[in-house]
């Protein structure tokens, strides 16, 4: 998963600090230094790395936190809420035109991912009642207009092409089509280049200033890290971006580019690709990316997935549960059978509050989380009645041996299990309603 590393290195330092009763300015300042460290080595641009830092210090180190009774978690929350910040506050929606078509101008550079994630953003489109058109107006890369149109008949949304003819000319025979015939999103597919040059900028100003687009968005590859954030500062400086779509963020990238685009490139990150299929595009949330990273879940997304793709009654109550605060053991089990059937197990389970601690179960290391070892958290689980999962706290030793037998694991598993749970209930607590005068802000629900 993306920030696999910056998110096993941050819960690490801030289990130390919720570990501690009280806090003094030394802890915050060791804890700072951690922050920092792994900041960098998420490649996370170093002048952002450090006006991130002095930010949470300063609000962390304030007589308000430290004499509070959680200090550990009022910090945590700071975090949260200045990672959110960074990656650009509110979720930033795509601007519609008030009398359609709403033009969107896609560019990038070759291979980042433009053309995928013109196919991708009108099959959302579509799903959401929306009539796009696609157009190819990527003349130069062979097999791009193919490309499209292949895509194109996937997703069912009609591709408009003029084969190598001038974009501009393109552009506007297209807009003509989508005015005649009723569709009111025209997603224009413009020429990359390997690297950017004055022929790439002078097409696209070209378009720009014929078309008048509704939106710009860059779509730049999320694992060249620092490289796809001086591409959007770049290409924002020449072409005014109105967004940034972020590719690949499914990789083993560090996450540094999602952290860093805002804040160095001025624009919002309003997409990201997590995929190769054609579903596989997701509005980008900065309060969900920062829940993610903090290893608190991704509660809503998570509620959402299950909405579209199971059981939504038990979605539904999943969430409600969680704003509750009643979930339980039971519900967990639950959440894992629902989510097996979801897609990529290790995404999912990215989005189940405290799964970042679980990862650390022995048998649970990072990567490889596969069947077999969601099979044991389930087999334990399982091995205890309806009455202990719903209250664990009355598991003695005794009964814990017959778990562990029943499950074919060892009591020092079922321990780590439960202290995990425990745990990330607790984290749940601090963040859907007792984090202090913000009510609610760490999971909206
Ligand atoms: P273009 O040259 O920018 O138009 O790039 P393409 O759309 O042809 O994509 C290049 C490659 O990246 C293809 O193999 C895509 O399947 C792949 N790709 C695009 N978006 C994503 C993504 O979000 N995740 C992953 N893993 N691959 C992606």
């Amino acid at each position: 998963m993306v920030f696999e590393g910056l998110s096993t290195r941050l819960q690490e330092t801030f289990r130390k600090l919720r570990g501690k009763g009280k806090l003094t300015e030394e802890d915050v300042n060791l804890a700072m230094r951690e922050v920092r460290l792994a900041l960098l080595e998420a490649d996370v641009n170093y002048k952002v790395v450090k006006d991130f830092v002095a930010r949470v210090k300063e609000r962390a180190v304030g007589q308000e936190v430290l004499k509070s009774l959680t200090p550990g978690q009022q910090v945590v929350k700071i975090v949260y809420e200045e990672l959110t910040q960074l990656m650009g506050g509110d979720q930033t929606k795509l601007n519609l035109a008030a009398k359609p078509p709403t033009v969107v101008m896609m560019v990038g550079l070759q291979g980042t991912g433009k053309t995928t994630t013109c196919a991708k953003l009108a099959r959302s489109l579509l799903a959401q009642g929306r009539r796009p058109l696609l157009v190819a107006a990527d003349i130069y890369r062979p097999a791009a207009i193919k490309q499209l149109q292949v895509l194109g008949e996937k997703c069912n949304c009609p591709v408009f092409s003029m084969g190598q003819e001038n974009p501009v000319n393109i552009a506007r025979a297209a807009l003509e089509y989508a005015r005649s015939n009723g569709r009111d999103i025209v997603i224009l597919d413009t020429a990359g280049r390997l690297h950017i040059n004055e022929e790439l900028m002078n097409e696209l100003k070209d378009l720009k200033s014929s078309l008048n687009p509704h939106e710009i968005l860059l779509v730049v590859d999320a694992m060249t890290g620092q490289d796809a954030v001086n591409v959007a500062s770049s290409f924002n400086e020449q072409l005014g971006l109105t967004g940034v779509v972020l590719t690949k963020l499914d990789g083993d990238t560090r996450g540094g580019a999602a952290l860093s685009v805002k804040a160095v490139a001025g624009c919002p990150i309003k997409f990201a690709g997590v995929g190769e299929k054609l579903e596989d595009l997701e509005p980008f949330y900065p309060n969900r990316m920062a829940s993610r990273i903090l290893g608190m879940g991704d509660v809503q997304s998570l509620v959402e997935k299950a909405q579209a793709s199971i059981d939504e009654k038990k979605a539904r109550e999943l969430g409600k549960k969680i704003r509750q605060q009643e979930f339980t053991l039971e519900d967990f089990l639950d959440q894992i059978q629902q989510v097996r059937s979801m897609g990529p197990l290790e995404d999912l389970l990215a989005m189940i509050p405290g799964f970042g601690n679980l990862k650390q179960l022995k048998g649970f290391k990072t990567a490889d989380i596969d069947e077999k070892e969601i099979s044991r958290i389930e087999a334990i689980i399982k091995s205890m009645t309806p009455e202990e999962r719903l209250n664990p706290t009355m598991l003695n030793s005794s009964r814990k041996k017959r778990i562990a037998k029943g499950s074919g694991t060892r009591v020092q598993d079922v321990n780590r299990l439960l202290k995990h749970f425990e745990e990330s209930q607790k984290l749940m607590r601090q963040f859907s309603d007792k984090g202090g005068k913000k009510k609610g802000k760490g999971l909206r629900l």
